[in-house]
């Protein structure tokens, strides 16, 4: 077999690369989001462009928008594409070429040896690419920052030096492909985080984005038992998640320890993960874990300060964990699942959008208006249905 890395990339067809002016939804701090035509010429930095195939929306991408962005921002970090272009160095560094399809890490981490976290490879924890401190991301640069193309809910996006880039197999399905990142993060959460494995009792909260991609993940790993918990309003997600094998449970104010008992025949949970951040409910919970058994905290809630028995946690030597993002190789597991048919998410219907449709989209998702399947994916090739017809009405 040819090592991509010998391939003198000069010597083999390349693609145009992007335009010079495309098309963009720029979301803007009054919560609002506007079509503009942005630059590629200005861009600094670039080392490549991608023409994004997909962007799919995240609850971190609602949540800020919702909240007020600090300046106009192209959004999006859940992010596929093809590669348009891309210099000779990263082209070796990343072993991927024009025409190949990737998907991309949100972060932009500093990359030096001084960083403790480059160092070793744990990009989500450079101070550079956290969210609260350094705020270098895919979908969170601002749009006045170059070409203003650094997320994906544009045609095409920029490559940085410190993009993180993965390539994908050409025949993987569109809608998988899209889940390939929210997939990865329920695995580093769920299965690592969690000690998820075969015989498991899984016990999520939400049946959101990540709540479903954790049942899947709970499922790839072969768990016994699978429970999802949500609020009434979330019945229709639950069916989902109830499709994808897992035991539905709607928590209308009840106590959420004596839910989880009474769905698991009294047994309690292996592995109990926080997807939407109860808080001190989750941490109260906790008191239902089996031996060993570990509480994954995704999210801080309204209670980021609570009580916790430490009686229960001592007796039952379990574990309480706090998650953000994924390793890279809990990309590279994603990828694999995705590819080989293991993930079940093929039944969890996707709801495809075009940039236009972004303003309506992120306002009704911002004020819990969104779509029952909480795979909303943007397409920016795509146009609205009555564009796409103009051309055809006789
Ligand atoms: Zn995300
Ligand atoms: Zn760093």
């Amino acid at each position: 077999m040819t090592n991509r890395a010998d391939i003198d990339t000069a010597s083999t067809p390349s693609l145009a690369g992007p335009p010079t002016m495309v098309r963009a939804a720029v979301s803007m701090p009054d919560t609002t989001t506007t079509i503009r035509h942005l630059d590629t010429s200005a861009a600094v930095g670039a080392v490549g462009w991608l023409e994004v195939e997909s962007s799919a929306v995240c609850g971190t991408d609602v949540g800020l928008y919702g909240a007020g962005l600090d300046s106009p921002t192209v959004l999006g970090h859940h992010v596929v594409g093809t590669v348009v272009s891309v210099d000779r160095t990263q082209s070796a560094a990343w072993d991927v070429r024009p025409g190949d399809r990737v998907a991309l890490e949100e972060y932009l981490p500093c990359m030096q040896q001084d960083c403790p976290a480059c160092r070793i490879g744990d990009h989500r924890m450079c101070p550079q690419t956290d969210l609260f401190v350094g705020k270098r991301r895919v979908g969170l640069v601002p749009a006045n920052d170059g070409s203003g193309l650094h997320g994906g809910n544009a045609e095409y996006m920029q490559l940085s030096a410190n993009s993180l880039v993965y390539r994908l197999p050409a025949e993987l399905d569109a809608d998988l492909a899209a889940w390939t990142q929210p997939f990865a993060n329920a695995l580093d959460w769920t299965v690592d985080a969690g000690g998820a494995e075969e015989g498991s009792t899984v016990v999520i909260i939400g049946p959101g984005y990540h709540g479903i991609s954790a049942v899947a993940a709970a499922r790839a790993v072969g768990a016994a038992r699978i429970v999802v918990i949500g609020v009434p309003e979330s019945a229709g997600r639950l069916e989902i998640a109830e499709s994808l094998g897992a035991v539905p449970v709607i928590n209308d104010n009840d106590d959420l320890a004596e839910l989880i008992l009474r769905a698991t025949g009294g047994e309690g949970a292996d592995v109990l993960l926080d997807t939407v951040g109860l808080g001190g409910q989750a941490v109260a919970a906790a008191r239902v874990l089996r031996k060993r058994g570990r509480l994954v905290i995704g999210g801080l809630g309204s209670t980021p300060v609570c009580e916790l028995d430490l009686k229960s946690l001592v007796r039952g030597a379990n574990t309480i964990v706090g998650v953000r993002g994924r390793s890279p190789d809990a990309v590279t597991r994603s990828i694999e699942l995705l590819a080989g048919g293991r993930s079940g998410l093929e039944i969890v219907p996707s709801v495809d959008i075009g940039l236009d449709e972004v303003d309506d989209m992120l306002g009704r998702m911002a004020t819990g208006q969104g779509p029952v399947s909480p795979h909303v994916v943007i397409r920016p090739q795509l146009r609205r249905p009555n564009t796409q017809k103009r051309g055809t009405l006789s």
